[in-house]
């Protein structure tokens, strides 16, 4: 019996999934990878509503944050800080020397495209790094209303990390002006970990080639070199390539796209409805994320013994809350391949756990 994820990342994997993983090496300069590589890049592009190409980082999503910041900012970079990862995401860009200012946000409250557009006035700036989904608090950022107003600044690029949302919420990269959209198969995408795909349009590939970037690993002109032959730059991590290639197919022309979105929407709305009951949810409302979500404990809930007994007893874990939300809140991860029913069942079985029917906490 395996654990079962129902953890923000990395989630649960199908067996199917997990098989493509011992699938013979081909050799990355071949004509057989280059057509994986193809099929990969055609459903990315579909998935992400985007013509640009996609490059694969056999990195985490950490690594093509860093890609981003390194080759995106010629002038000066601003991080808008709402949550763990977009905080990380500013101490990434002042550790590379990329000059960065930033912009602090209560955590439970979403980037508002008024305080992007007074930023962006100040000419300060010639690119800003968002996170679309806050895996530490379950908030999703009004993107797309960002990018409308980052498009009106030709010089400015709109980079945005979607590691939690990606394959699980539509992102209409080309539409929403997105110039780097970014995320780790490990998460919404329901891949083993240790790969990264990220679109990066023209105008980030021609800023890439002035600023130089002194990384040789995360340069982007030079990834998207290779790419161009259908190749990656260096070896890339071939047993993810076949499972990502395997689920890419599925999601494309099996499940469907906007079934895919729909599932995951709905399994949100089942914990936002359970928290709502019980519970309260962290994050302001209207900004609810449609793949975790942050549940906040007012009840004084022993989060650690859920959490514990969750695993003890029936092989199922959650996530605590991130950080300073250690115990204050817990966190369900509803994504990837999990259906409606292993939501229900997973409420049911905290619900048995809790006596949540009367002020007596079990725990
Ligand atoms: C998980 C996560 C990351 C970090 O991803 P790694 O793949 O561990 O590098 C970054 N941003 C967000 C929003 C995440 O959820």
């Amino acid at each position: 019996m395996h654990e079962k994820l129902f953890t923000p990342g990395p989630t649960e994997v199908r067996a199917e999934l997990l098989q493509k993983l011992s699938t013979a090496q081909v050799h990355h300069r071949t004509e057989e990878f280059s057509r994986i590589y193809d099929d990969i890049q055609s459903n990315l592009k579909k998935l992400l509503y985007t013509d640009n190409p996609v490059l694969l980082f056999s990195s985490s999503s950490t690594g093509a944050m860093e890609a981003a910041v390194t080759n995106g900012v010629k002038k000066r970079c601003l991080n808008f800080v709402n949550g763990a990862f977009s905080d990380r995401w500013h101490t990434i860009t002042k550790k590379n020397g990329v000059p960065c200012d930033k912009v602090d946000i209560a955590w439970d409250q979403p980037i508002r495209p008024k305080l992007v557009e007074e930023k962006l006035e100040t000419g300060d700036y010639d690119a800003i790094t968002v996170v679309l989904n806050e895996t530490s608090t379950g908030l999703m950022n009004p993107i797309k209303k960002i990018g409308e107003v980052v498009q009106k600044y030709d010089e400015v690029l709109f980079l945005v990390d979607a590691v939690s949302g990606m394959a699980g919420t539509k992102i209409k990269v080309d539409e929403w002006g997105i110039d780097m959209c970014l995320a780790g198969v490990q998460k919404a995408f329901a891949l083993p970990a240790g790969l990264t795909v990220a679109s990066v349009s023209e105008k980030l590939l021609k800023r890439a080639k002035e600023v130089e970037s002194k990384s040789y690993y995360f340069n982007l002109p030079l990834l998207h070199k290779y790419h161009q032959r259908s190749q990656t730059r260096t070896t890339p991590a071939i047993p993810q390539i076949f499972a990502l290639q395997k689920q890419l197919d599925d999601i494309v022309n099996h499940e469907g796209i906007e079934n895919r979105f729909a599932r995951h929407q709905e399994m949100a709305e089942f914990v936002q409805n359970w928290a709502l009951e019980y519970f309260d949810i962290y994050a302001e409302e209207g900004y609810w994320s449609n793949t975790v979500t942050c549940i906040e404990n007012n009840r004084g809930v022993d989060v650690e013994r859920l959490i514990n007994e969750l695993v003890d007893k029936y092989d199922i874990r959650i996530a605590n809350g991130y950080g300073d939300l250690k115990n204050k809140a817990f966190r369900i991860g509803h994504m990837g391949d999990l259906t409606l029913a292993d939501i229900k069942g997973l409420m049911a079985t905290i619900e048995s756990i809790l006596d949540l029917s009367t002020s007596n906490l079990i725990l």
